[in-house]
Formats: structure tokens, sequence, C-alpha cells
């Protein structure tokens, strides 16, 4: 399966395509995790990128293409791909379709996360996420084991950085005025799965798979 998971930040991307992608044994590429990596390694890709993560304004374009055209070209990404955080605004939409044909590869849907403003920040708000497995948890409603008991090492975590106050407003701002022009593309395309996001991780897993049901991968 090739899907695209878009939605406002904290609508719970990530959490299901991790969960999706164990399931059905195909990768989940995140563009926020690769440049998070890059950054926390400091090589020249993530020193480049730094100042628009923290602020929660978008990476430069190229650097982002460049980042995709690398990843889906790996092995493990041959039989199928959940890509969560790209494409992002139209022109990375245009370049993505592009993409995709020079790669012979289709996409069969794109998973549109719908969540209110308020859900999103109170998502946000509590998001932790651990140093050593880049697991994602939320104070209240997927509370962090004791570090003992992190599944791949000891836990260590943290708050992103972009999700301060002030970086929560900014990337709201950036989602409404960048992505939602590309949900409207993909809806008049017909190309648009909607999934009722604003309940319990629980269900909106439940509703991820019947959205994906049928998806070879
Ligand atoms: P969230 O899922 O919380 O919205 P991500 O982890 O997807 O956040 O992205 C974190 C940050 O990484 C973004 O705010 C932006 O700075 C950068 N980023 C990720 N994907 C892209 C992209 N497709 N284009 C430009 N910047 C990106
Ligand atoms: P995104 O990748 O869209 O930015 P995440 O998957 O990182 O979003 O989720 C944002 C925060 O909300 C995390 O702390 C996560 O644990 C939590 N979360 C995800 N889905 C739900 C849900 N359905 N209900 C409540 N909290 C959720």
């Amino acid at each position: 399966m090739r899907i695209v998971f878009l939605g406002p930040p904290g609508a719970g991307k990530g959490t299901q395509a991790a969960r999706l992608a164990v399931l059905r044994g195909v990768p989940h590429i995140s563009t926020g995790d690769i440049l998070r990596t890059a950054i926390a390694r400091q090589t020249p890709t993530g020193i480049e990128a730094q100042g628009y993560v923290d602020k929660g304004d978008f990476v430069p374009f190229e650097i982002v293409l460049r980042l995709v055209r690398d990843r889906l070209q790996e092995p493990d990404a041959q039989g199928g791909w959940l890509l969560d955080g790209f494409p992002r605004n139209l022109e990375q939409g245009t370049a993505f379709e592009a993409l995709l044909q020079e790669l012979s590869q289709t996409l069969n849907t794109v998973l549109y996360f719908d969540v209110p403003d308020e859900e999103v920040v109170r998502r946000l708000g509590g998001r932790r996420v651990c140093e050593t497995c880049g697991d994602t948890f939320h104070l209240e409603f997927s509370p962090p084991p004791a570090p003992a008991d992190c599944e791949k090492g000891e836990c260590s975590v943290i708050q992103r950085t972009d999700d301060s106050e002030d970086a929560i407003r900014n990337r709201l701002q950036v989602y409404l005025e960048e992505t939602q022009p590309l949900v409207d593309h993909y809806r008049a395309l017909d190309s648009l799965t909607p999934v009722d996001a604003t309940s319990s991780i629980e269900e909106v897993n439940a509703a991820v798979d019947r959205a994906v049901i049928g998806l070879a991968g």
C-alpha cells in the first residue's frame, strides 16, 4: 500500500502510521522524524533545517524533496510505504506526483485526519516523545512508560522544541495557509479518504483499518 497521511499537526498521523506500518510490514516514512534525526546528528541537512523546524516553519522545498526522493528509493520502500508529513503544500504535491511517475509508483489514497484546532492544541501540548526509541506518548491519553519499561532501552521522554506554545500557534497558521489548499486539491481529485480522528486512539485505529481494508501490503 502507498498512502499519504494528511492533516493538521497533532492530529495523530504519526501515531496511526507507526501502528499500521508494523501491522502491514511497510515503512512509516515521516519527514519530521527524518529531519529531527538529521538535527540530532548535526548533519549538514540537520544544521540547515534546525531553525525552521524549531519555529514551526517549513524547511526549504529542495531539502525535503531530496529526502523523500532518496527514502522512496530505499529497498524497504519498494513494496509500499506510509508517507507522513509530505507533501504539505501544492508545490510539494506537484513535485510528488512527478516523482511517483518517475519511480513508476502509484498512490492508493490520501488519508485525511480531520481534528478541530482546540483538540490539536490539547494533543500537541501533552505530546511527549522518547529520545531513545522514538515512540510518541501523551501525558493524559497515552502516558509514557517508566524508564525501565521502555521496550527498546531506557526511555528518555522529552517535549519537542516545536511543541512550545509559540511554535504550535505558528504551525497551525502555516497549516491553514499552506496545507489546507492541498487538502482541497486532493478532495477535488477524489483522492481523499477522510478519517474521523477526533475519537480515542483505539477508535481511530479501527477507522484507519476500515479505510485501508482491501489494500495490499
Ligand atoms: P507534526 O506532525 O507535528 O506536524 P512533523 O513531525 O510532520 O510535525 O514536522 C515537524 C517539522 O518538520 C515541521 O514543522 C517542518 O518544520 C518540518 N517538515 C516536516 N515535513 C516537512 C515538509 N514536507 N515540508 C517542509 N517542512 C517539513
Ligand atoms: P501528528 O503526527 O499528526 O503530529 P501525533 O501522532 O504525534 O500527531 O499525535 C499528537 C499527540 O496526540 C501525541 O501526544 C499522541 O499521543 C496524541 N494522540 C494521537 N492520537 C490521539 C487520539 N486519537 N486521541 C488522543 N490523543 C491522541
